[in-house]
């Protein structure tokens, strides 16, 4: 029987597990914490978006990093794979906006149990509280894990530890050092899918701001790079909430000399002219108040006196006294509504990391290692990272498949 070591009990390394020893492989899942999937547990605020309900080419369609690489992984384990693979341990799903699929539950817990049955049910050995810190290497071949207290020979491993956001769920960055140590190129890492910094100080006092279907539009260097239109939230350092971490892919890998922007739509239903309408009607139905006064019906509270402020226009100024020019500032203001990005947060409120064990020295079809034998990879610690909708995890579990499977 073939002794395969998996490296990392996240979704990845459960997934490669259970399928290596659906193969018949002697099979031991070796996890640093206490227990599994911690990150898993908390992956779509504890509801679990566990797969996107489309075809793998919706699925290479929203991998943002190395998508190609991906084609035969979600042609080989597809998101109705995923989803039949749930529901088959008995956990029901459902396919909610943006064919994002949950479990029926909303608990991430359910998710864990059922890639745990699915260890238990193929006898897999699980190792909990264990650390591996290197790989054991000979004649271009895996050897076995070290783990400091003893070391675990084995004839294959898959490195299955995730990437390096949100540390204190385990993953951070031990994969990408055992792969740098056995030759391996890593590429450079970005926190992705990550809340931005803003340079004006205007967003410490809109913290807290949630503004719905709102119009963003990413610049870098003056271009467009995305634009859409959703939700967005202010906070002390900047914005996040789901268009921000969207945009983010698109702006992480910008040096120092770009000029990365954002610009906000505040009323993307209206076009100029509607919305210079909406102004004048708002303005005589105000016509005795003050400016600062006159935007109740159509702005948050909270943006209010930053749009007073940012537009020049004395909020004590009579409305009736507002100049046709004024109200053009305005109006221009409120249809785009700048900020400068400095950058993202960090690594700690990263969804997924960008980067990782170059995809140059992975084969796609079995997730091998091109240079050492008996080592394959899967999940985050591989560059491919995608945007939110369950896309991630199912980059995890179609890669674990293929690893599990060509073990
Ligand atoms: C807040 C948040 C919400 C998210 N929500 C979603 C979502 O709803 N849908 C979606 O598709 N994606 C989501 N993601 C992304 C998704 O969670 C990850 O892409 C996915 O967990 C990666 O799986 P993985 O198995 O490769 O790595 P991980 O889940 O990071 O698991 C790696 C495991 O390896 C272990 N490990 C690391 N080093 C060692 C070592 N040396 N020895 C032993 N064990 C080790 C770690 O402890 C960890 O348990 C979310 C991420 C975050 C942070």
């Amino acid at each position: 029987m073939k002794k395969v070591i998996v490296i990392g009990g996240g979704p990845a390394g459960m997934m490669a597990a259970g399928t290596a020893a659906e193969n018949g492989c002697s099979v031991t899942l070796v996890e640093k914490n206490e227990k599994l999937g911690k990150k898993l547990f908390i992956t779509g605020k504890g509801r679990c978006n566990v797969t996107n309900n489309t075809d793998p080419e919706g699925l290479i369609n929203h991998t943002v990093t190395n998508p190609y690489f991906m084609y035969s992984a979600f042609y080989g384990f597809t998101s109705q794979d995923t989803m039949a693979f749930f529901e088959n341990m008995g956990i029901p799903l459902k396919t909610e906006r943006g064919n994002r699929v949950f479990p029926v539950s909303d608990k991430s817990s359910d998710i864990i149990k059922g890639l745990k049955r699915f260890l238990d049910d193929r006898g897999v050995k699980v190792m909990l509280n264990t650390k591996v810190k290197g790989l054991l290497i000979k004649n271009g071949k895996v050897t076995g894990v070290d783990t400091g207290e003893k070391k675990l020979s084995c004839d294959a491993v898959i490195i299955a530890t995730g990437g390096m956001s949100y540390r204190s769920t385990g993953s951070d960055g031990d994969g990408y050092k055992f792969a740098k140590k056995c030759g391996h190129n890593v590429t450079k890492l970005y926190p992705s899918l990550v809340p931005l910094r803003v340079k004006e100080k205007f967003c410490a006092e809109m913290m807290g701001l949630s503004l719905k279907n709102v119009g963003a539009k990413f610049l870098v260097n003056g271009k467009s790079v995305y634009e859409d239109q959703g939700e967005l939230m202010f906070s002390h350092f900047g914005v996040t909430g789901p268009l921000v971490l969207t945009g983010s892919a698109y702006i992480n890998k910008i040096g120092e000399k770009d000029r990365a922007e954002l610009v906000i739509d505040l009323k993307p239903a209206l076009d100029e002219k509607e919305l210079d309408n909406r102004l004048l009607k708002d303005f005589a139905k105000y016509a005795n108040k003050s400016y600062k006064n006159a935007l109740n019906d159509l702005l948050p509270q909270k943006l209010i006196p930053v749009i007073v402020r940012l537009s020049g226009v004395d909020g004590e100024k009579k409305v009736n006294g507002i100049t046709r020019e004024e109200r053009q500032r305005i109006l221009k203001l409120i249809k785009g509504f700048k900020m400068t990005i400095e950058g993202p947060t960090g690594f700690n409120e990263a969804v997924v990391t960008s980067g990782g064990v170059d995809v140059d020295e992975i084969d796609p079809s079995t997730m091998r290692s091109k240079l050492i034998e008996g080592l394959l990879f899967c999940g985050e610690v591989i560059d491919v990272d995608a945007f939110t909708g369950g896309f991630n995890l199912q980059i995890a579990f179609s890669t674990a498949f293929l690893a599990g499977n060509n073990v």
